[in-house]
């Protein structure tokens, strides 16, 4: 049976997916993460703890638990790790220095701007008096969080000193401000192998993300756009991956489009995240309708996944987004959500008495809804459909003062 190391920050629903995945393919799945004393069964016998602070004397831990034919992992922090680990263990992965450069949005734009791609103006701002200097409108932004955490546009320099504030509560360190780039966006889920890249799906973003918070929702596959446009993404994802370095894994990517070509936002050395890549089924390369998680680990154990091909027809998901703070208190018309033509699932991931935070400090979604059609517009319509069902009900956290 082959062996999958997988490093993971948490053992949430993303790590659960992956350990079906595995046994519906049978391959042996052991997790290493900083918190093995959470873990649920089965993975308790074989979990490698690492102190993730300290990994280079953690890998002989993991070292112990081999050997293995391959490495995942799930998030930027535990990439880091991976990218160390496989270096250590002999394993096919992305390059530690290319995973860093990744996932630090300053370093990813000075490899862009090396490997002469197109990039915004941007700089590093360590003064915010530098404001009345700039051109508007700017996105400012923390070098090392994800999925739009602290990321804000700002039209003047007020809207600047406020923004800058607020980033600064969230994390220390310079912050990244650059031009604004307007256009539409897309996501584009993909594998390296050998340092050769192959896109797996481009999701189409249609709700428009002009800020000032860049909240996800909406992903359809495939992509409406015509052929020459998704040619251009493809050609600068690929460009992307090479001035990264990244070499082996899965990668997802964020780009704009807009009439002077495709901008490149980030390729971030790990797979979507959260509940997502659910959207993707793949049959071919020993897949017969298997997900995402099961093509990455047949990848990673070096068994041949090129003959995959993402399923025919439209494959959607809606990130449910949070609308304000406040404490979860339920949701209604999820039945009825579901009931929607080409609704695959609704899935309410909020838990009752849960504090909801909302971009740009918050980190979650209330849920998520899948939609399967026979096409993408046909999939989009029902993911807008099921969602205006729902409605979700949360109530203001008082703070009693004695
Ligand atoms: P994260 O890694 O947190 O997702 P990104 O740099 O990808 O950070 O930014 C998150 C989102 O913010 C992007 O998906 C995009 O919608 C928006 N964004 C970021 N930078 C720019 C920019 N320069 N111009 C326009 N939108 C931007």
């Amino acid at each position: 049976m082959r062996r999958v190391l997988l490093v993971a920050s948490k053992t949430g629903y993303q790590v659960r997916e992956f350990s079906a995945a595995a046994k519906a393919i049978g391959i042996k799945l052991v997790l290493a993460t900083d918190r093995c004393h959470i873990l649920e069964d089965p993975w308790r016998d074989d979990a490698a703890p690492i102190r993730f602070e300290d990994p280079a004397a953690d890998i002989a831990a993991v070292h112990a638990r081999g050997p293995f034919d391959g490495i995942l992992a799930v998030g930027d922090g535990p990439a880091k790790i991976a990218a160390k680990a496989a270096e250590e263990l002999g394993l096919k992965f992305h390059p530690p220095a290319a995973v860093e450069a990744a996932c630090d949005k300053f370093l990813t734009r000075e490899r862009f701007r090396a490997a002469g791609m197109k990039v915004p103006r941007y700089q590093l701002i360590e003064d915010p008096r530098l404001a009345s200097e700039l051109t508007y409108p700017l996105v400012l932004k923390p070098l090392h969080l994800s999925g739009s955490r602290g990321v804000i546009r700002v039209n003047t320099v007020s809207e600047f000193y406020a923004a800058f504030e607020r980033i600064r509560k969230m994390t220390a360190g310079p912050i990244l401000a650059e031009d604004f780039i307007p256009g539409k966006e897309f996501a584009i889920e993909g594998l390296v192998t050998d340092g050769q890249f192959r896109a797996l799906a481009i999701f189409d973003k249609p709700d428009p993300l002009d800020g000032p918070f860049f909240e996800e929702t909406i992903y359809v596959t495939p992509s409406r756009e015509p052929q020459s446009t998704q040619q251009a993404i493809l050609v600068a994802v690929g460009q992307a991956i090479a001035a990264l370095g990244l070499r082996h894994g899965p990668i997802h990517a964020e780009a704009r489009m807009n009439t002077q070509g495709v901008w490149m936002l980030e390729v971030a050395p790990r797979p979507i995240g959260g509940l997502c890549a659910r959207v993707l089924k793949f049959n071919g390369g020993g897949l017969e309708g298997g997900g995402l998680e099961q093509l990455l680990l047949r990848h990673a154990a070096s068994q041949d996944v090129s003959d995959s091909k993402l399923e025919a027809g439209g494959h959607g998901v809606m990130m449910i987004p949070i609308p304000g703070p406040g404490v979860y208190a339920g949701a209604t018309g999820v039945r009825e959500a579901q009931d929607v033509e080409n609704i695959e699932d609704v899935v309410i991931t909020a838990k009752e008495g849960q504090s909801l935070v909302p971009l740009p400090e918050g980190a979650s979604y209330l849920g998520f809804i899948f939609a399967r059609a026979q096409n993408a517009k046909n999939t989009e319509a029902a993911l807008r459909r099921a969602y205006s069902f729902l409605l979700f009900s949360s109530y203001v956290e008082l703070t009693v003062v004695r």
